[in-house]
């Protein structure tokens, strides 16, 4: 299949699979000017598909970084109006959102946390209801990525500077099943025996997780009415769609108080364009109470506290190490990508869609359920070849669930 053809098939499983657009519907797609000629294409896709009108939000990395370093200082505690309005009227008319994501990892590296940090706060607080929209599946969204040059080079520094790009398009069309034969076909396989997988954890109702591996050993209690769910989710009118491309992950929400033991990463995190790496949490009672990182520690120091929740948990993902995007070995230093090689929590806030009925809870009971709500929710990976998972039921019964670092069972 010649690269032209997998662009068009990418950019369709985006629209088909990814948001699932429908007849009339609104499109917001948030990219950057690296990606406009793959835009261009979802865009023709979407219309193609019936959109009602296509909005192409466009950042660029000079730009953004060129605000970060000269702003004025003022600045980055505020949030402009328009982008939560933009946002607020897609939700309203039931609009679909799409990210395409090409972000340099590095892209903000030497600039001052406080900058970055107090920009990542006053967004979280402005864009709340675009954030419970998000979370709670209120409206499709989907988050996809294209190479950038910048992005390229970091994953395959060791390759010419002509052969990068080319070689992170063919590894992503790989994660997303883009080959020969029909990718949207081969998609609703996949999702398929993730939704089995992820019913087959409901029927074992588990109590607790027990993580080990060399440098963790954290137990994490599971709410009673907590529910696995896999990558592919639905909207209350019923529309199907795909969040992340690549997924290979199921998941729930950890109890809030909890969490007890210590963890550590086993990718780097790439968090605001800067990595934090090597890192080690120690919880208790849900809390995180120690948090050092060798690489990025004055930005994991500013992630855990956004807010008074992101010290807390907020999701937990199964991902096998034999996961296609593992098995290739590469590190994306992206988190769509890193997550879905491997186990994984979530820093912050928990997707209420995980909790039974969840969806038509009110907000200010989810403390008392155990449901985490924080402006953050912020994936880091700490699965491996030696992790095992014991799954503890309420009667105490233990089942092997991971054993080194594949699915038990
Ligand atoms: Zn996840
Ligand atoms: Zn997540």
């Amino acid at each position: 299949m010649i690269f032209q053809e997998k662009l068009e098939q990418y950019a369709e499983l985006a629209v088909k699979v990814g948001v699932n657009i429908q007849k009339g519907q609104y499109l917001l797609i948030n990219t950057s000017t690296d990606a406009l000629q793959f835009a261009r294409i979802v865009v023709k896709k979407a219309y193609e598909a019936g959109a009602g009108r296509v909005h192409v939000q466009l950042t660029d990395s000079f730009m953004t970084r060129a605000f970060y370093e000269h702003g004025a200082k003022e600045e980055f505690s505020k949030y402009p109006k328009w982008i939560v309005a933009q946002r607020d009227e897609l939700i309203e008319k039931k609009g679909a959102l799409l990210w395409i994501d090409d972000e340099d990892p590095d892209l903000l590296a030497g600039i001052p946390v406080s900058r970055i940090s107090a920009n990542q706060k006053a967004g979280g607080a402005a864009l709340v209801n675009y954030r419970k929209a998000v979370m709670n599946d209120d409206i499709a969204w989907s988050i996809i990525a294209v190479p950038s040059k910048k992005w390229a080079a970091k994953v395959f520094p060791n390759l010419s500077e002509t052969e990068q790009v080319p070689a992170l398009w063919e590894a992503i069309f790989k994660t997303v099943r883009i080959g020969e034969g029909s990718a949207v076909e081969k998609w609703q396989t996949h999702i398929l025996q993730l939704d089995e997988r992820a019913a087959k954890l409901n029927e074992l109702k588990l109590a607790k997780l027990h993580y080990k591996a060399p440098g963790t050993d954290l137990t994490i209690e599971l709410p009673e009415k907590h529910l696995w769910v896999s990558g592919s989710s639905r909207t209350p009118e019923g529309t199907i769609f795909t969040a992340n491309m690549p997924t290979e992950e199921v998941f729930t929400l950890p109890s809030k108080y909890g969490v007890n033991g210590y963890v550590s990463n086993t990718k780097p995190l790439a968090y605001q364009g800067n990595i934090i790496d090597q890192f080690k949490l120690t919880f208790e009672n849900g809390k995180i109470v120690k948090a050092e990182a060798e690489v990025g520690n004055e930005l994991l120091q500013e992630l855990i506290t956004a807010d008074e929740n992101s010290r807390y948990l907020g999701e937990v993902a199964l991902v096998p190490h034999e996961s296609p995007i593992s098995t290739s070995g590469i590190l994306y230093y992206n988190t769509l990508f890193d997550e879905n090689a491997s186990n994984h929590l979530a820093i912050g806030e928990a997707y209420p869609t995980c909790y039974e009925g969840g969806r038509d809870l009110d907000e200010r009971d989810f403390d008392s359920l155990g449901i985490n709500k924080s402006i953050t929710h912020e994936d880091f990976m700490i699965g491996s070849a030696e992790m095992d998972i014991d799954g503890i039921q309420p009667d105490g019964t233990t089942l092997a669930i991971f054993r080194n670092g594949n699915w038990a069972f």
